[in-house]
């Protein structure tokens, strides 16, 4: 079977090791979605990672294979590789033109969201006044499902999100976001969005992260818990796994050139006080133990393993191309 980890952020420089990544893949992870960009990165910070990580990607195909397709995949898997996609959050880096989505797809780009905790032009965020999916969002929203790209809306707003899914051809995912009727947090999503999300055909994919999941030592226990939550509500073929790993690099800094200020796109108020509650993420050993934990939650063996990947693997069969 497939494992599927809709979301992991290495840090935003070319020259981040990969060493995380593989040990990811040694924890049972067959397909990875790495993050190559949030709405605080210019053009220039966003293109460089993209160059450098399809460097990293392309020195090793004994290790990696940069997927494009399903049977990517499974070729890799069945060839002991990791997959790869990227994916970025937010669309800021898309400068308004919905033409840039498939140039994005065609360097890698796998899944995308349109607004990172913030209001932008195209949809809103989960930390900032409620607004609509704008006129240019509609837009961008068709041509992605015309890229066969993932859309993705974690970090975005409530009323942003539903008309997202309103708007969709194509199913929605949450890449990294957990139940808000567990745990009361901004970036986390109610039940009416998650109910939403399975109308499409989608599957919501909870994290590993502290903040969203209630606790200061998240475990896989953790995880499964709030995976069960979703598959309570809409059922199993909508639940997934995005732990949201962040691999910081001390020697790499990719801190946003010019005038970056990180409280507001991560505000106090919304709970980012690293003083009071540093954010922690559970550990890559959870991929051993997640299906010994979904299945303490009275999951079958194959509904875990739906959870695990079976269900982003059916998402992406029908949306990517
Ligand atoms: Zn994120």
């Amino acid at each position: 079977m497939i494992h599927w980890e809709a979301h992991a952020c290495l840090p935003l420089h070319p020259d981040a090791d990969f060493a995380p990544i593989d040990r990811l893949h040694a924890a049972g992870v067959n397909y990875v979605s790495i993050n190559i960009g949030m709405d605080m990165n210019p053009l220039s910070q966003v293109m460089s990672v993209i160059g450098g990580f399809r460097r990293t990607i392309a020195a090793r195909p004994d290790r990696y294979l940069l997927a494009s397709s399903v049977d990517d995949i499974e070729c890799a898997a069945a060839s002991g590789r990791l997959a790869i996609g990227f994916d970025l959050e937010g669309a800021m880096p898309l400068l308004e033109q919905p033409a840039m989505v498939a140039l994005y797809r065609d360097l890698g780009v796998r899944q995308v969201h349109f607004a990172y905790n913030r209001n932008n032009s195209v949809a809103g965020g989960c930390h900032d006044d409620e607004q609509g999916l704008t006129e240019l969002g509609r837009r961008m929203v068709a041509a992605v499902n015309a890229a066969g790209v993932l859309m993705d809306c974690s970090h975005t707003g409530r009323r942003s999100s539903l008309d997202i899914m309103a708007t969709s051809s194509k199913p929605v995912i949450f890449s990294h976001s957990n139940p808000l009727a567990l745990v009361e947090h901004g970036r986390n999503v109610t039940d009416e969005q998650i109910r939403a999300c399975a109308a499409t055909g989608g599957v919501v994919c909870v994290s590993g992260v502290s903040g969203f999941l209630g606790t200061r030592t998240p475990t896989a226990a953790d995880v499964a818990r709030h995976a069960a939550h979703v598959a309570s509500l809409v059922g199993v073929e909508h639940a997934g796994i995005g732990l949201d790993i962040s691999f910081h690099q001390r020697e790499l800094d990719d801190t946003p050139p010019g005038n970056f200020d990180a409280t507001w796109w991560w505000p106090k108020s919304a709970g980012y006080d690293r003083a009071i509650s540093p954010m922690t993420y559970t550990p890559i050993e959870t991929w051993r133990t997640l299906a010994a934990e979904l299945a303490r939650t009275g999951m079958s063996g194959d509904e875990a393993e739906l959870v695990m990947g079976g269900n982003m693997l059916r998402v992406a069969r029908e949306v990517w191309r």
